[in-house]
């Protein structure tokens, strides 16, 4: 299969106006300039004034969560939790949260985005996913203060070990946050993604409150969480957040950090040195009200910094197309279009674990793709896609068109 579009935007090398991206089963066999290619007519598919890229990455996602978009408000974290936790506890939970996966699989697709990294509370998420044609980490999330497991390591390596992984499907593993799961347990998950070679995210820095117990104590997190981490025997390590993230992190490799929204400048220079990826989910960030993302100061230490949508309960999609767009258009001292593109796709690949391949055009890396309207005469075509976002018009994962 050969596909002719009027723009090819490989991200790891310049856009190719009147390109080709070549397909022979999942992969990627050549791509280039069309004229320098006979080619027999019958063999190309042209697919007209788009622009073709690597399928988008969503590296942070919460599929299962769909079913409660729009019952949100806009709120401060710790109350829309408890809103959450309230709608989450109603009858038939199970059935609508795996539908939701599904729905919110199939929307990605619909977005351009041909692999997330979704998590889900009670390992219920796989078996939807598994079936619609998405690439997928499907992380299993420990959380030691839930009422259901996976809550100590014993049960996330039972959990983790229940997820039948697929060509499009890896599991891998998320101890929730430094608030809700004991030290001993994270650096047990990490080791656990260490010895299994497979990926780790946390949710980590993203409330100054979070960041007040790590340094001092519980005083400023509400009163909820409090009664649960006295129950749970859960104490303050009185670090530093980065520091308190080295320490649980020995041994292990470097992971997805969901948010920082709260570093200092001292600790910055300690994340950096450790090798995580930041997954900043600006649309998110917003709905809760946090003061300005660190995000220019992250990219100078030369911090990997990728877009996440998190979920719809406190979201309006799940395209990081869009993420792209709230940063250009909303953010002080954006990072540029092709930056941006580069965020959305190879450096969300490289938080996954899965850069190798996905994430480019490039041959020998899976054909995950993405064909978005633009004209051959647009100046810069990267920057009209992030300037005005419009759903694809085809997507394809290894090879197969799937919308
Ligand atoms: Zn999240």
């Amino acid at each position: 299969m050969i596909l002719k579009a009027a723009w090819v935007v490989p991200v790891t090398t310049p856009p190719v106006r009147h390109g080709y991206v070549e397909v022979e089963g999942d992969r990627i066999v050549a791509l280039g300039p069309i004229d320098q290619r006979s080619l027999p007519p019958p063999a190309v598919a042209d697919l007209g004034d788009v622009v073709l890229v690597p399928g988008l990455v969503n590296p942070h996602t919460h599929l299962e969560l769909g079913c409660y978009a729009g019952r949100l408000d806009p709120a401060p974290l710790w109350v829309w939790l408890e809103h959450l936790v309230r709608l989450r506890g109603k009858p038939g939970r199970a059935q609508r949260e795996r539908q939701a996966a599904s729905d919110g699989a199939w929307q990605s697709l619909q977005a351009g985005v041909t692999c997330v990294g979704d998590i889900s509370r009670e390992n219920v998420a796989w078996r939807p996913l598994k079936n619609v044609p998405i690439r997928k980490v499907c992380f299993v999330e420990l959380l030691t203060l839930a009422g259901q497991p996976p809550r100590d390591p014993d049960e996330l390596r039972s959990a983790v070990a229940a997820v039948e992984e697929d060509p499009l499907l890896t599991v891998g593993i998320s101890p929730h946050a430094p608030y809700t799961v004991p030290a001993p347990y994270i650096q047990a998950a990490l080791s656990l993604a260490c010895e299994l070679g497979r990926p780790w995210c946390t949710h980590w820095a993203e409330s100054s409150e979070e960041v007040a117990f790590l340094r001092e104590g519980p005083k400023r997190l509400p009163f909820f969480l409090r009664v649960l981490l006295w129950r749970h025997g859960i104490t303050s390590p009185r670090l530093p957040p980065m520091e308190f993230l080295d320490r649980c992190c020995e041994g292990a490799k470097p992971g997805a950090l969901a948010h920082v929204n709260y570093i200092d400048d001292r600790e910055l220079e300690r994340l950096a040195a450790a090798g995580h990826t930041v997954v900043y989910c600006p649309r998110a960030h917003h709905f809760f009200g946090h003061p300005p993302h660190p995000l220019p100061r992250l990219r100078r230490a030369g911090v990997p910094v990728t877009l996440g949508t998190d979920s719809l309960a406190s979201n309006e999609s799940l395209s990081v197309l869009d993420e792209a767009h709230h940063v250009y258009t909303r953010v002080p001292d954006p990072p540029s279009p092709h930056e941006l593109l580069r965020m959305v796709t190879l450096d969300g690949a490289w938080a996954l674990g899965l850069a190798d391949q996905i994430g480019s055009l490039e041959v020998g890396k899976q054909a995950d793709l993405a064909a978005f309207p633009g004209a051959p005469d647009e100046r810069d075509p990267v920057a009209a896609l992030i300037a005005r976002p419009a759903p694809p018009s085809a997507v394809w994962v290894a090879g197969q068109r799937v919308t």
